[in-house]
Protein backbone atom coordinates (compact mmCIF):
# COMPACT_ATOMS: atom_id res chain seq x y z
CA UNK A 1 0.00 0.00 0.00
CA UNK A 2 1.11 3.57 -0.05
CA UNK A 3 3.76 4.68 2.35
CA UNK A 4 3.26 7.32 4.97
CA UNK A 5 6.60 9.28 4.55
CA UNK A 6 6.42 11.24 7.57
CA UNK A 7 6.40 8.18 9.58
CA UNK A 8 9.25 8.68 11.87
CA UNK A 9 12.12 5.81 11.48
CA UNK A 10 14.94 4.92 13.70
CA UNK A 11 17.20 5.82 11.08
CA UNK A 12 15.88 9.36 12.06
CA UNK A 13 17.51 8.89 15.38
CA UNK A 14 20.81 9.82 16.16
CA UNK A 15 21.55 8.40 19.76
CA UNK A 16 24.82 9.73 21.38
CA UNK A 17 26.32 7.07 23.73
CA UNK A 18 28.64 8.71 26.54
CA UNK A 19 31.59 6.19 27.44
CA UNK A 20 35.35 6.41 28.68
CA UNK A 21 37.88 4.30 27.73
CA UNK A 22 37.84 2.11 30.65
CA UNK A 23 34.51 1.03 30.16
CA UNK A 24 34.73 -0.19 26.61
CA UNK A 25 34.73 -3.46 28.30
CA UNK A 26 33.21 -3.76 30.88
CA UNK A 27 29.85 -1.81 30.09
CA UNK A 28 30.13 -1.18 26.06
CA UNK A 29 30.42 -4.92 25.07
CA UNK A 30 27.25 -5.44 27.02
CA UNK A 31 25.39 -2.73 25.08
CA UNK A 32 27.02 -3.52 21.27
CA UNK A 33 25.44 -6.97 22.35
CA UNK A 34 22.00 -6.37 22.79
CA UNK A 35 20.38 -2.71 21.89
CA UNK A 36 23.37 -1.45 19.83
CA UNK A 37 23.06 -4.27 17.58
CA UNK A 38 20.11 -3.16 16.82
CA UNK A 39 20.85 0.57 16.04
CA UNK A 40 23.94 0.06 14.71
CA UNK A 41 24.33 2.70 12.11
CA UNK A 42 22.45 5.28 14.31
CA UNK A 43 24.25 4.78 17.88
CA UNK A 44 27.34 6.71 18.01
CA UNK A 45 29.69 6.20 20.73
CA UNK A 46 31.79 8.93 22.06
CA UNK A 47 34.55 8.09 23.90
CA UNK A 48 38.21 9.21 25.06
CA UNK A 49 40.84 6.33 23.88
CA UNK A 50 41.05 4.75 20.93
CA UNK A 51 40.21 1.38 20.42
CA UNK A 52 40.59 -0.60 16.97
CA UNK A 53 39.56 -3.86 17.96
CA UNK A 54 36.16 -2.70 19.05
CA UNK A 55 35.54 -0.73 16.04
CA UNK A 56 36.91 -3.77 14.10
CA UNK A 57 35.04 -6.28 15.89
CA UNK A 58 31.42 -3.85 15.87
CA UNK A 59 31.86 -1.97 12.67
CA UNK A 60 29.84 0.56 14.82
CA UNK A 61 30.45 4.51 14.63
CA UNK A 62 33.38 4.69 17.55
CA UNK A 63 34.17 8.78 17.81
CA UNK A 64 37.41 9.40 19.68
CA UNK A 65 36.48 12.80 20.77
CA UNK A 66 40.58 13.55 22.09
CA UNK A 67 38.15 14.87 25.12
CA UNK A 68 40.28 14.28 28.47
CA UNK A 69 39.40 10.95 30.22
CA UNK A 70 38.89 12.54 33.40
CA UNK A 71 35.58 12.59 34.92
CA UNK A 72 35.15 16.37 35.58
CA UNK A 73 33.04 19.48 34.02
CA UNK A 74 35.51 20.22 31.66
CA UNK A 75 35.87 17.22 30.30
CA UNK A 76 32.05 15.87 30.20
CA UNK A 77 31.24 19.08 28.33
CA UNK A 78 34.25 18.28 25.99
CA UNK A 79 32.10 15.67 25.10
CA UNK A 80 28.86 16.68 25.24
CA UNK A 81 30.00 19.31 22.41
CA UNK A 82 31.49 16.90 20.14
CA UNK A 83 28.53 14.90 20.47
CA UNK A 84 26.09 18.26 19.54
CA UNK A 85 28.32 18.97 16.53
CA UNK A 86 28.35 15.35 14.97
CA UNK A 87 24.54 15.50 15.41
CA UNK A 88 24.05 18.87 13.67
CA UNK A 89 26.43 17.21 10.99
CA UNK A 90 24.62 14.11 10.58
CA UNK A 91 21.27 15.90 9.50
CA UNK A 92 19.23 13.46 11.35
CA UNK A 93 15.54 14.26 12.66
CA UNK A 94 16.38 13.76 16.53
CA UNK A 95 19.26 13.98 18.65
CA UNK A 96 18.97 11.51 22.03
CA UNK A 97 21.88 11.27 24.45
CA UNK A 98 22.69 8.46 26.97
CA UNK A 99 25.33 6.97 29.24
CA UNK A 100 27.20 3.86 28.89
CA UNK A 101 24.92 1.96 31.60
CA UNK A 102 21.50 2.73 29.97
CA UNK A 103 19.49 -0.01 27.74
CA UNK A 104 17.59 2.07 25.21
CA UNK A 105 14.32 -0.13 24.26
CA UNK A 106 14.42 1.43 20.81
CA UNK A 107 10.87 0.51 19.59
CA UNK A 108 9.25 2.50 22.97
CA UNK A 109 11.32 5.49 22.07
CA UNK A 110 10.53 5.04 18.54
CA UNK A 111 6.80 5.75 19.47
CA UNK A 112 8.08 8.52 21.89
CA UNK A 113 8.98 10.82 19.39
CA UNK A 114 6.44 9.74 16.63
CA UNK A 115 4.21 11.61 19.08
CA UNK A 116 6.15 15.19 18.42
CA UNK A 117 7.57 16.87 15.38
CA UNK A 118 11.41 17.05 14.81
CA UNK A 119 10.66 20.84 13.36
CA UNK A 120 8.65 21.93 16.50
CA UNK A 121 11.10 22.49 20.11
CA UNK A 122 11.12 19.39 21.82
CA UNK A 123 13.39 18.89 24.69
CA UNK A 124 11.99 15.53 26.56
CA UNK A 125 13.65 13.77 29.37
CA UNK A 126 13.61 13.28 32.73
CA UNK A 127 14.43 15.75 35.95
CA UNK A 128 16.44 14.56 38.40
CA UNK A 129 15.11 17.14 40.85
CA UNK A 130 12.05 17.73 42.13
CA UNK A 131 12.39 21.45 41.74
CA UNK A 132 13.82 23.51 38.77
CA UNK A 133 17.86 24.41 39.70
CA UNK A 134 18.74 28.35 40.52
CA UNK A 135 22.05 29.43 39.30
CA UNK A 136 23.42 32.89 38.67
CA UNK A 137 23.30 33.94 35.35
CA UNK A 138 26.11 34.64 33.39
CA UNK A 139 25.78 34.78 30.02
CA UNK A 140 22.43 37.36 29.42
CA UNK A 141 24.02 39.42 32.62
CA UNK A 142 26.71 39.74 34.87
CA UNK A 143 25.76 37.24 37.48
CA UNK A 144 24.34 39.60 40.23
CA UNK A 145 20.97 37.89 38.51
CA UNK A 146 20.01 34.37 39.08
CA UNK A 147 17.93 32.20 36.88
CA UNK A 148 15.85 29.27 37.57
CA UNK A 149 15.66 26.01 35.04
CA UNK A 150 14.80 22.17 34.44
CA UNK A 151 16.71 20.23 33.32
CA UNK A 152 17.19 16.42 32.13
CA UNK A 153 19.19 14.29 33.97
CA UNK A 154 22.04 13.24 31.37
CA UNK A 155 22.14 9.60 33.46
CA UNK A 156 18.51 8.64 31.73
CA UNK A 157 19.06 10.01 28.96
CA UNK A 158 17.45 12.72 26.50
CA UNK A 159 15.90 13.55 23.14
CA UNK A 160 15.95 16.97 21.57
CA UNK A 161 14.98 17.94 17.74
CA UNK A 162 16.16 18.86 15.20
CA UNK A 163 14.45 22.46 15.49
CA UNK A 164 15.48 23.02 18.68
CA UNK A 165 18.96 22.08 18.60
CA UNK A 166 19.67 23.86 15.37
CA UNK A 167 17.77 27.25 17.67
CA UNK A 168 21.06 26.11 20.31
CA UNK A 169 23.74 26.49 17.78
CA UNK A 170 25.03 30.14 19.33
CA UNK A 171 26.20 28.93 22.68
CA UNK A 172 26.39 24.99 21.70
CA UNK A 173 28.36 24.67 18.68
CA UNK A 174 32.03 24.39 17.78
CA UNK A 175 33.20 24.48 21.40
CA UNK A 176 30.67 27.37 22.30
CA UNK A 177 28.97 24.62 24.29
CA UNK A 178 32.27 24.80 26.90
CA UNK A 179 32.10 28.48 27.01
CA UNK A 180 28.77 28.13 28.33
CA UNK A 181 29.16 25.48 30.91
CA UNK A 182 32.27 27.54 32.45
CA UNK A 183 30.05 30.66 32.29
CA UNK A 184 27.30 29.23 34.62
CA UNK A 185 30.19 26.49 36.40
CA UNK A 186 27.41 23.62 35.68
CA UNK A 187 27.59 20.19 34.87
CA UNK A 188 27.00 19.11 30.57
CA UNK A 189 23.31 18.28 31.25
CA UNK A 190 22.30 21.15 33.05
CA UNK A 191 24.04 23.22 30.65
CA UNK A 192 21.64 21.83 28.16
CA UNK A 193 18.68 22.99 30.31
CA UNK A 194 20.03 26.29 30.45
CA UNK A 195 20.36 26.68 27.34
CA UNK A 196 17.24 25.38 26.14
CA UNK A 197 15.12 26.89 29.61
CA UNK A 198 16.76 29.66 30.20
CA UNK A 199 18.10 31.09 27.27
CA UNK A 200 16.10 30.07 24.45
CA UNK A 201 12.93 30.10 26.86
CA UNK A 202 11.61 26.65 25.81
CA UNK A 203 10.03 24.44 28.27
CA UNK A 204 11.74 20.58 29.49
CA UNK A 205 9.01 18.29 28.25
CA UNK A 206 8.92 15.84 31.61
CA UNK A 207 8.92 12.21 30.90
CA UNK A 208 8.73 9.60 33.35
CA UNK A 209 9.54 7.00 30.75
CA UNK A 210 13.72 7.61 30.89
CA UNK A 211 15.64 6.12 34.01
CA UNK A 212 19.01 6.70 35.89
CA UNK A 213 20.08 4.42 38.25
CA UNK A 214 19.53 7.72 41.01
CA UNK A 215 16.06 5.98 41.58
CA UNK A 216 14.80 2.49 42.96
CA UNK A 217 14.32 0.18 39.31
CA UNK A 218 13.02 -2.71 41.49
CA UNK A 219 10.16 -0.27 42.42
CA UNK A 220 9.09 -0.13 38.12
CA UNK A 221 6.21 -2.36 37.81
CA UNK A 222 7.28 -5.47 35.77
CA UNK A 223 4.46 -4.94 33.40
CA UNK A 224 5.65 -1.65 32.40
CA UNK A 225 9.01 -2.24 32.00
CA UNK A 226 9.15 -3.19 27.79
CA UNK A 227 7.29 0.27 27.82
CA UNK A 228 10.28 2.11 29.43
CA UNK A 229 12.56 4.01 26.84
CA UNK A 230 15.69 3.60 28.69
CA UNK A 231 16.57 1.40 31.58
CA UNK A 232 20.15 1.81 33.62
CA UNK A 233 21.43 -0.35 36.72
CA UNK A 234 23.41 -0.14 39.77
CA UNK A 235 25.14 2.75 40.69
CA UNK A 236 27.49 3.51 43.54
CA UNK A 237 28.40 0.35 45.52
CA UNK A 238 24.45 -0.92 44.31
CA UNK A 239 24.44 -3.72 42.52
CA UNK A 240 21.16 -4.76 43.27
CA UNK A 241 19.71 -1.68 41.88
CA UNK A 242 18.22 -3.33 38.45
CA UNK A 243 14.98 -3.82 37.47
CA UNK A 244 13.02 -6.86 38.59
CA UNK A 245 12.28 -8.64 35.41
CA UNK A 246 12.53 -12.25 34.82
CA UNK A 247 13.42 -14.46 32.38
CA UNK A 248 16.04 -17.24 31.02
CA UNK A 249 18.75 -15.27 32.96
CA UNK A 250 19.71 -15.50 36.37
CA UNK A 251 20.69 -12.50 38.64
CA UNK A 252 24.50 -14.09 38.65
CA UNK A 253 23.92 -14.87 34.70
CA UNK A 254 22.45 -11.42 33.62
CA UNK A 255 23.64 -8.67 36.88
CA UNK A 256 22.21 -5.81 34.74
CA UNK A 257 19.25 -7.63 33.36
CA UNK A 258 19.80 -6.22 30.45
CA UNK A 259 19.87 -9.42 28.69
CA UNK A 260 16.83 -10.12 29.72
CA UNK A 261 15.30 -6.94 28.63
CA UNK A 262 16.54 -7.93 25.50
CA UNK A 263 15.82 -11.51 24.70
CA UNK A 264 12.02 -10.74 26.15
CA UNK A 265 12.09 -7.54 23.39
CA UNK A 266 14.06 -9.41 20.51
CA UNK A 267 13.31 -13.27 21.47
CA UNK A 268 14.63 -14.47 17.93
CA UNK A 269 18.59 -13.50 18.97
CA UNK A 270 20.61 -16.26 18.71
CA UNK A 271 22.41 -16.51 22.21
CA UNK A 272 19.22 -15.76 24.08
CA UNK A 273 17.46 -19.10 25.30
CA UNK A 274 14.97 -20.78 23.54
CA UNK A 275 11.24 -21.18 25.05
CA UNK A 276 10.94 -25.06 24.67
CA UNK A 277 7.83 -25.96 22.96
CA UNK A 278 4.84 -26.58 25.20
N1 LIG B 1 32.26 8.94 32.10
C1 LIG B 1 33.15 9.63 31.32
N2 LIG B 1 34.39 9.89 31.84
C2 LIG B 1 34.77 9.48 33.08
C3 LIG B 1 33.82 8.78 33.87
C4 LIG B 1 32.57 8.54 33.36
O1 LIG B 1 32.85 9.98 30.18
O2 LIG B 1 35.88 9.76 33.49
C5 LIG B 1 30.94 8.66 31.55
C6 LIG B 1 30.51 7.22 31.74
O3 LIG B 1 31.01 6.42 30.71
C7 LIG B 1 29.00 7.35 31.76
C8 LIG B 1 28.77 8.72 32.38
O4 LIG B 1 29.99 9.44 32.23
O5 LIG B 1 28.45 7.34 30.44
C9 LIG B 1 28.38 8.63 33.84
O6 LIG B 1 29.37 7.89 34.53
P1 LIG B 1 29.02 6.88 35.68
O7 LIG B 1 27.85 6.03 35.28
O8 LIG B 1 30.29 6.14 36.03
O9 LIG B 1 28.67 7.81 36.91
P2 LIG B 1 27.29 8.38 37.47
O10 LIG B 1 27.41 9.85 37.34
O11 LIG B 1 26.17 7.80 36.66
O12 LIG B 1 27.26 7.89 38.87
MN1 LIG C 1 25.85 5.93 35.68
Amino acid sequence: GPRNTDQLELKDIFIAVKTTRKYHRSRLELLFQTWVSQAKEQTFIFTDGDDRELQLKTGTNIINTNCSAAHNRQALCCKMSVEYDKFIESQKKWFCHVDDDNYVILPSLLRLLSSYHHSQDIYLGRPSLDHPIEAAERVKSDGTMSVKFWFATGGAGFCISRGLALKMSPWASLGNFITTAEKIRLPDDCTIGYIIEALLEVTLTHTHLFHSHLENLQKLPVPTVLHQVTLSYGGFENRRNVVSIVGGFSLTEDPTRFKTVHCLLYPDTEWCPQLKPG
